[in-house]
């Protein structure tokens, strides 16, 4: 069932969250394990991140340096098959453009309605850790909005290779958007411009960006709304749980966190102490959005299901 269709028909604020594929040799019960504590609150879909390769350098015996491809993590289609199939729940898989070229992004999606999975979150994808900018695969696409008019055709019955006749995709998309802004939008009015030119190119909800003060959601809710924006926008939230998240969310999402809470993470001393904190700061936020009516809560797990399960223990 698609994710639209979910929204549309539920009665009150839905429960989602999202997992990361396991590092590579684990197994796919590390991501059962993730899984299993959260199906208490009858999450209606999951979603499931696509991580790109990253390239190292080599040293060859002729003492020239060979670059390597390695991917850490394996690709979404089958965990999202599996997904499916142990917990008859559907599964969101994100397809980015960075790294695939519209073939094998074709492929990827015949491959997906093969399996049954009538949902995907379209998105660009950032750059990958030795390149300073986001660099489009040379027979890819550079936005998202692109990718997302690649499902759409294919949802049209149009497909790149046209030697043999196929049915048409019948695809849900979402898309991202950033209460704070993405951080390569010249501001927030460009970034919402963006955003409305993947709604109308058939992007039919919104994720948002993890963010600490709800304010700031609601004003993006608002801003969209004036902009014309009217597809549901579920917010993203994730629970900060170790010291080092204080420094590394906000460098590497772009975000703020809002004064009460950096004077309360500021008193933290040990890990454990920030994840009482970042649990509390859950319950608030997620509290506070449900009593909101937003269309639902989808949260961050990081495929580390403890804290989630204790803030939504609390509000669903
Ligand atoms: P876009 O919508 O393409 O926007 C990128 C930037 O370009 C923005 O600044 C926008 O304002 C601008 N822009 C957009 N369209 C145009 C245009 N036509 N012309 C000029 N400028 C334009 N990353 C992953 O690698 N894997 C994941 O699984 C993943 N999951 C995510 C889930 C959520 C809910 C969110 C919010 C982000 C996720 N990301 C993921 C991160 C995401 O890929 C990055 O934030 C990326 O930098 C932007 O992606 P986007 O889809 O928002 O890009």
């Amino acid at each position: 069932m698609k994710v639209i269709d979910h929204l549309n028909a539920a009665k009150s604020t839905l429960f989602s969250f999202e997992i990361l594929p396991p590092l590579k040799g684990k197994s796919i019960q590390s991501i059962y394990d993730g899984i299993d504590p959260l199906m208490e609150f009858k999450p209606k879909y999951i979603n499931v991140t696509y991580h790109r390769e990253e390239y190292i350098f080599k040293e060859r015996a002729n003492g020239l340096l060979e670059k390597i491809a390695i991917r850490k993590r394996p690709g979404t289609v089958g965990i999202c098959a599996a997904i499916m199939n142990k917990y008859h729940v559907d599964a969101v898989p994100h397809l980015i453009c960075g790294g695939f070229s519209k073939d094998e992004t074709e492929n990827a999606l015949i491959d997906l309605q093969f399996l049954g999975i009538d949902n995907v979150l379209a998105l660009r994808g950032d750059s990958i850790k030795t390149e300073s900018a986001f660099r489009p695969h040379p027979e890819g696409h550079a936005y998202a909005v692109d990718l997302i008019k690649q499902v759409i055709n294919m949802n049209q019955g149009n497909y790149m290779t046209e030697d043999y006749q196929l049915e048409p995709t019948n695809f849900c998309i979402g898309t991202a958007g950033y209460p704070e802004k993405h951080f390569e939008a010249m501001n927030m009015s460009t970034d919402l411009h963006y955003l409305k030119q993947k709604v109308e190119a058939g992007a039919e909800y919104i994720v948002t960006q993890m963010f600490f003060d709800n304010k700031k959601f609601f004003d993006f809710v608002n801003a969209c709304k004036e902009y014309g924006i009217n597809v549901p926008i579920i917010p993203g939230i994730k629970p900060i749980k170790t010291l080092a998240h204080t420094t590394v969310l906000p460098k590497l999402f772009h975000i703020d966190f809002p004064e009460a809470l950096s004077k309360e993470l500021l008193k933290c001393k040990s890990n454990d102490e920030v994840k009482r904190v970042g649990i509390e700061w859950g319950i608030e936020q997620s509290k506070e959005l449900k009593a909101m009516n937003v269309p639902g809560i989808h949260y961050y797990t990081m495929s580390n299901s403890d804290e989630v399960k204790a803030i939504a223990s609390e509000v669903f």
